[in-house]
């Protein structure tokens, strides 16, 4: 499916001149107070600060330029930036959840998103996962005292696509508030705030900034719950996106357009040529035949961020075929220019794999701009070691 105009007008900042006082680039506000004409101002500047420079731990121009564009790729009526996608979700969690509140998590989960669920068991809040993510499993383990569904879809490691708009009625219909983490689809390719979801989060610092050069988060969702976050937890936690970095995240979505199109033909190059070689069990892409979730309709788009399983599935076999990979480069994170590739195995982790439904010997690539020739290419060598 193309990309919305719209959306590449959003991106790419067209009449972007008109907030930015004539200059074409956004200017650096690099401040952390701002004056004020009376101190009658500075008092009503505090008592409406979620929309007032006052100081830079609340709002910035040039971090509201990203948060405006944000917003509007999500159809969401706010957006808050931070200073990390887990300073986002943390945001989220400690704004919305009080002790004695439970939240479900439906699909494979972010690791440091479920490390903070457990974290939060100290303060009284529980959770549950339903790795799969299927919504007969999801209805049984809701309870009274549910207050969040927690989505990732496609989900991480295995990228299963969940029907993200069922999901989100069965909690509205129980009064449960769903939010979703949409860093792998980014809002080109999937909006789920359109598909009756309450709150988007992103980890900015993978696709939307694009680079591997900041490290950045978002909230969107409506007016009133991004005003609640502002004061209850943006604004006391701290976790503030400076105003270079926001810059650089403006600059990264100019781009966004052009590269998602890019990771996603490459991607889908490279997964069709892993799906056809004999020292591969399985490759896990959500827009692969035969079952193709993304033709499904679940998804406009496929990213670049998929996983595929050795045949020979030891430890050895991993760390000799990530090793011998010269393009890729060894290392977390994924959304940048250059390809990465790493694997959640580890020398005896087997059960603890088995344990959240991973299988064994699975390498997960991101495709990054180098083109799928020479990506191709260099996944041939490295199997052909095994
Ligand atoms: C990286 C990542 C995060 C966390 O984002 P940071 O910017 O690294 O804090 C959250 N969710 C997903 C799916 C991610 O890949």
């Amino acid at each position: 499916m193309p990309i919305d105009p719209r959306d590449v007008e959003i991106c790419v900042g067209t009449g972007a001149g008109l907030e930015t006082h004539g200059a074409v680039a956004p200017p650096i506000v690099q401040t952390a107070p701002f004056a004020f004409s009376s101190f009658r101002d500075l008092v009503a500047g505090l008592d409406a600060e979620h929309r007032t420079q006052v100081y830079s731990r609340g709002q910035n121009p040039t971090v509201e330029i990203a948060e405006r564009r944000i917003a509007a790729l999500e159809r969401g009526e706010a957006c808050k930036c931070f200073a990390s996608g887990m300073a986002a979700i943390s945001a989220v969690f400690s704004s919305l959840l009080a002790a004695g509140d439970h939240v479900v998590f439906a699909n494979q989960i972010y690791g440091p998103t479920l490390q903070l669920a457990e974290h939060l068991e100290r303060f009284g809040v529980t959770h549950d996962v339903v790795a799969g993510g299927d919504a007969p499993a999801v209805a049984r383990a809701l309870r009274p005292r549910t207050r969040l569904l927690w989505l990732e879809s496609p989900g991480t490691m295995l990228f299963r696509v969940l029907d993200v708009a069922a999901l989100a009625e069965m909690a509205r219909g129980k009064g449960i508030l769903t939010a979703m983490d949409n860093s792998w689809a980014t809002p080109l390719f999937q909006k789920p705030l359109t598909l009756g979801v309450d709150l988007v989060v992103h980890s900015c610092s993978k696709y939307l900034g694009g680079h591997s050069d900041v490290v950045a988060g978002a909230v969107v969702s409506s007016a009133a719950l991004v005003e609640q976050i502002f004061y209850r937890a943006f604004l006391l936690n701290g976790g503030v996106l400076g105003p270079f970095d926001a810059w650089l995240l403006i600059r990264g979505l100019q781009t966004l357009p052009v590269r998602m199109r890019q990771h996603r033909e490459d991607a889908l190059a490279v997964a069709r040529f892993l799906a056809g070689h004999p020292a591969v069990a399985r490759v896990h892409h959500p827009g692969l035949a035969p079952s193709s979730q993304a033709e499904a309709g679940l998804l406009q788009g496929t990213s670049g961020l998929f996983s595929f399983e050795l045949a020979r599935d030891g430890f050895d076999d991993v760390c000799r075929v990530i090793d011998a990979l010269r393009v890729f480069r060894i290392g977390v994170s994924w959304g940048g220019t250059e390809s990465l590739v790493l694997s959640p195995q580890r020398e005896g982790n087997a059960e603890e794999l088995e344990r959240r439904g991973i299988p064994p010997g699975l390498i997960r690539l991101s495709i990054g701009l180098e083109g799928s020739g020479a990506l191709i290419r260099d996944l041939e060598g490295a199997l052909a070691g095994l």
